[in-house]
């Protein structure tokens, strides 16, 4: 079964060029929209991978990330984070609320198909390790 992947992405190019992307690679998509609704889709059934775009209408992306790794269920839920503008300090915000890696947009294909790669193969090497770590 190919890995699931949310996109929480309120910019509808943003969400179209991701979906592709992810689709051209054989993984399975759900999309998002607004934080709130990810959130849902979330706790409805969890994915392998979610892709959270840091600015989004009403609750970010950020404060979502702060939410969702309150659930301890969610602890190893991976959570790379969109985030528009590449400014210095960025990153070290995105990593103390939660995320577990960085992407800038607008998307570099390689580095996009690259990151996701790398942590869906961590996951899988974690979870076959079965320690849950
Ligand atoms: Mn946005």
């Amino acid at each position: 079964m190919p890995a699931e992947i949310l996109i929480i992405e309120d910019n509808p190019m943003n969400m179209e060029l991701a979906r592709d992307l992810l689709e051209s690679r054989g993984y399975r998509v759900r999309e998002a929209v607004t934080a709130l609704e990810g959130i849902e889709s979330i706790h409805a059934s969890l994915p392998d991978l979610v892709l959270m775009d840091i600015q989004l209408p009403g609750m970010d992306g950020l404060s979502a990330t702060r939410l969702l790794r309150q659930d301890e269920n969610l602890k190893d839920l991976i959570i790379i984070a969109l985030t528009a503008h590449a400014m210095k300090g960025d990153e070290q915000k995105v990593m103390e609320a939660g995320c577990n890696g960085y992407m800038s947009k607008p998307i570099d294909t390689r580095l996009f198909h690259a990151t996701i790669a790398r942590f869906l193969k961590e996951k899988e090497t974690r979870s076959q390790s079965g320690n849950g770590i």
